[in-house]
């Protein structure tokens, strides 16, 4: 047993439990010929409303599209300040470009690893003051699973007329003072990319709102801005539908999705004892639940994390680095940084040459999580 492989993400522990519902459930699609716009997409789009507790889903075909989508729904574009975590996936920053927008970096928390609330006021109030683009939304991203601070974003957006954008990509399943994401800021975006923690066999997202007439937009927006009949545009929009293969086999995956956080959670718990007083992890406040979407530690150096990766290599245990670069740093980023004033962002910067994330999955053993600490204590 010492010697069960162990992954970074393991998608196959998952399929072997489900794989005949899934053969059944994709046959019927085959069977159908409904591949757009199937009943399959209205049923996952209920079960996931269900599950966040809030009033509305839409399937959309991404989490970079539910971003866009939700952020077209709001008419952000030229002129308008979207403020995001520098320390994100690419996604975050790219959509508000994309759309004509500019985004404006905010530094993270140095323990939570999400969006700094202090400084995202300081950046928000030298916007408004400088008067050249209107400050017009804040993407929370909730890191690794951990939900963002939504209480303190929600109060900044409404003192400043901002729409309030949850990028839950990582995060479906969180909770915060006991109300899953899905029900904090206008929306949530979520990803259903393989490795997420709700993931697919494909590309495909969904937006979460309590909001009807934001989800009635994201239906129109999501269909080339369709109006009440089929070949009526009412708007610009895009083709950003979930298709109902990728439907059908997330609703097959939703019926395990309780236990599989609890054991996320459980995997979490483990790490945690394991690794207390060793190593920085992220913080994790009161009335917090994290999905567990990685487990991402802080090392004291880039070079005791080369040392760390090295040992879990040498015992056969997979890591990764989320993220090696903050994304001003990114070419593709560095002119909107200078053009918003190349505010310096510390706690992004070290970050990045310092996080290590180890594996996560609901399917890993004690015993595995007791290898992969084993090989890292010596190291930290
Ligand atoms: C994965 C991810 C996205 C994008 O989701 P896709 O489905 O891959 O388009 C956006 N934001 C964050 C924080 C992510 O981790």
């Amino acid at each position: 047993m010492t010697d069960t492989p162990i992954a970074l993400f393991d998608m196959q522990a998952q399929q072997a439990l489900i794989r005949g519902e899934i053969d059944r459930r994709v046959a019927h699609v085959l069977s159908s010929g409904r591949f757009i716009n199937g009943p399959e997409v209205a049923e996952l789009e209920a079960a996931l409303a269900e599950f966040a507790g809030c009033a509305h889903a839409v399937g959309v075909s991404s989490g970079t599209d539910a971003l866009q989508i939700a952020m077209m729904a709001e008419g952000i574009g030229r002129g308008d300040a979207v403020f995001l975590p520098a320390f994100t996936y690419t996604a975050t920053a790219e959509v508000p470009l994309v759309l004509g927008a500019t985004p404006v970096f905010v530094d993270v928390d140095p323990e939570s690893f999400n969006i700094d609330l202090a400084y995202l006021r300081r950046r928000v109030e030298a916007v408004a003051k400088e008067g050249r683009l209107r400050p017009r939304a804040v993407v929370g991203v909730d890191l690794f699973g951990l939900p963002a601070d939504w209480p303190a974003i929600e109060a900044l957006c409404a003192e400043h007329g901002m729409f309030a954008l949850d990028d839950a990509a990582q995060a479906f399943g969180a909770a915060l003072h006991g109300k899953r994401l899905g029900r904090w800021g206008g929306a949530a975006a979520l990803s259903f990319y393989p490795t997420k923690t709700l993931g697919g066999y494909g590309d495909g997202g969904a937006l979460l709102t309590d909001s009807a007439e934001r989800a009635e937009l994201y239906r129109s927006l999501r269909t080339h801005g369709e109006g009440g009949h089929r070949y009526e545009v009412l708007r610009t929009g895009m083709n950003g539908r979930l298709d109902t293969l990728q439907a059908a086999i997330l609703l097959c995956k939703m019926t395990l999705f309780g236990r599989e956080l609890e054991g996320r959670s459980a995997v979490a718990a483990r790490y945690r004892e394991r690794l207390a007083g060793r190593v920085a992890m992220q913080r994790v406040d009161a009335g917090m639940e994290s999905a567990w979407g990685l487990f991402t530690l802080r090392l004291e150096s880039a070079e005791q994390r080369e040392r760390a990766q090295a040992a879990l290599k040498a015992a056969g245990i997979p890591s990764a680095i989320y993220y090696p670069k903050p994304l001003h740093h990114q070419p593709a980023y560095r002119a909107a940084h200078a053009e918003t004033g190349a505010a310096p962002l510390p706690v992004s910067e070290a970050l990045s040459g310092q996080v290590l994330s180890l594996p996560m999955h609901p399917y890993l053993s004690e015993a595995q999580v007791d290898r992969v600490c084993e090989a890292l204590l010596p190291t930290l």
